[in-house]
């Protein structure tokens, strides 16, 4: 049996964050994570100024690719505007490696599958213990699985189901796009290029009020590739989407049980606005190792449930 001070099951950002912080704080800990990092995940990469901060870097000393974009192109239910912001995008399968390895703290390739609580302890799969454990596993995290509640209906009423796909493209055009509300859509849909000659096209939306106005996110997937296609924007590509769903904040999440402790997707802290979860889950990440090592509340409240007022922040 490996003993450590916490286990933290995902190494995404919530989970890498948190190991980051627990070693800064000078606990033992160990990642756990069932995917071999680099690895892709699905999501569109935009990242808001304030995660350099909280991660106590500046944008110049991230060593990947980055794209800065001065404005969004908005339209909401086909009204066009240009938004001055100040606003990033990474690569999900560089950025999430990156902080891992940030983290300075150990990850070991394995699929969790059974958390059992005896003695004050966690044991995950009879392999690993300790007297904490975070779950960072994203959606369906097996902490969450395990010490949670799963019968809230709330959740439910937040889950945006979402498609997107990151590729190699010679793009013509620079500029992020984002359609709120087309052809009925509750959600949006995104256009994102980026350093280094890659394009991030996708689309996200309520599954509960789609499926109430008769829709499927397979048909606002059409209008997309039809709009991009009519647009110019892409025009000579097969796409190929990977599909993924998560939580929009709740009123009250049910964030810690004892000493398990959910942070990121694994809680549910996407933005209202926006959809932004990145930022959040590192936050939680924080604010988590914060709770086991200080003895502090840990209270996600203090986490933003709007991007917007990131988004007209325009100071870099
Ligand atoms: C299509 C799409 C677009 C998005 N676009 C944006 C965006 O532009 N900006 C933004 O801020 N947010 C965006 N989001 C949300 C964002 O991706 C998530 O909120 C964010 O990844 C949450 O990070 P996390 O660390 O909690 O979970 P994740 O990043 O999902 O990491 C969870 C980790 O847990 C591991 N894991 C899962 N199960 C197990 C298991 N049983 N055993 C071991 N390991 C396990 C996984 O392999 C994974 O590495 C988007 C989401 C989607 C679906």
């Amino acid at each position: 049996m490996i003993r450590k001070d916490v286990l933290i099951v995902g190494g995404g950002p919530s989970g890498s964050a948190c190991a980051w912080r627990l070693r800064q704080l000078g606990m033992d800990c160990l990642i756990l994570d069932k995917a071999a990092f680099p690895r892709q995940k699905t999501c569109a990469g935009w990242v808001t100024p304030d995660l350099f901060r909280l991660l106590k870097i500046t944008p110049q000393d991230y060593p990947h690719s980055l794209t800065h974009f001065s404005a969004f192109e908005v339209a909401i239910k086909g009204v066009r505007f240009r938004l001055p912001t100040h606003q990033y995008a990474i690569r999900r399968i560089e950025f999430d490696n990156w902080l891992l390895h940030y983290a300075g703290v150990p990850c070991k390739t394995h699929h969790v599958e059974r958390i059992i609580h005896r003695d004050s302890s966690f044991i995950v799969d009879g392999l690993y213990e300790a007297p904490f454990i975070v779950g960072a596993g994203g959606t369906h995290c097996p902490v969450r699985r395990s010490f949670f509640a799963q019968n809230d209906g709330n959740l439910e009423k937040g889950l945006i189901i979402a498609k997107e796909e990151e590729f190699p493209y010679t793009f013509r055009d620079e500029r992020c796009h984002l359609w709120f509300f087309e052809d009925g859509l509750p959600g949006y849909a995104w256009y994102i290029p980026k350093k280094g000659g890659f394009l991030n096209v996708g689309i996200g939306g309520s599954a509960a009020r789609l499926k109430a106005n008769g829709q499927t996110l397979n048909q606002h997937w059409e209008y997309l590739t039809g709009k991009l296609s009519d647009l110019g924007l892409v025009t000579d590509h097969q796409f190929q989407p990977q599909g993924y769903s998560y939580r929009l904040r709740h009123k009250k999440p049910e964030d810690r049980q004892g000493n398990a402790f959910l942070v990121g997707d694994a809680l549910g802290l996407a933005t209202l606005d926006m959809g932004e979860g990145i930022g959040p889950a590192i936050q939680s990440g924080l604010l988590a190792a914060d709770s086991i090592v200080r003895g502090v509340a840990y209270d996600v409240q203090a986490i933003s449930k709007f991007s917007f007022p990131s988004l007209i922040r325009l100071r870099k």
